[in-house]
């Protein structure tokens, strides 16, 4: 059986990764911390144990966005990564999909906080919509 590998990394290569297996789940994040992190008005992203994820060389520099937990990114590119946070135990890593190798490979499931989204976003998907995140 062959295992299902993701890659992806920030723009200027300094920073890969690879994420082994399947996802827990994806989805789009509108929380104003992502659309801080990332300066777009939502993020795509997959969820992962941090088990499942390999860094190469190196694990992403990290900034503590609330307590417990973290954004990912490059130091020299800038390009946002990751939210890493603790759920029942377990370290989670969200990798942003706009930085994988081949984002098409996954589309997303569902919407989290969706309450905080910006009104001139229209969407026309019909995914679950959730007004905080899956906790
Ligand atoms: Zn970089
Ligand atoms: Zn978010």
């Amino acid at each position: 059986m062959t295992e299902r590998t993701t890659e992806g990394g920030c723009m200027c290569g300094a920073i890969r990764y690879k994420a082994f297996g399947e996802p827990l789940g994806s989805g789009y994040c509108h929380c104003k911390s992502c659309r801080h992190h990332t300066g777009a008005p939502l993020v795509a992203y997959m969820v992962f144990t941090a088990k499942q994820v390999e860094w190469i060389p190196k694990a992403p520099a990290s900034y503590e966005s609330s307590p417990g937990k973290f954004r990912g990114f490059c130091r020299n590119c800038g390009t946002s990564l990751t939210w890493e946070g603790t759920h029942k135990g377990e370290k989670l890593v969200e990798l942003h999909v706009g930085t994988l190798d081949n984002p098409e490979e996954f589309s997303p499931n569902e919407h989290t906080h969706f309450g905080e989204r910006i009104d001139w976003l229209e969407l026309k998907d019909n995914l679950p919509k959730f007004h905080a995140s899956i906790e």
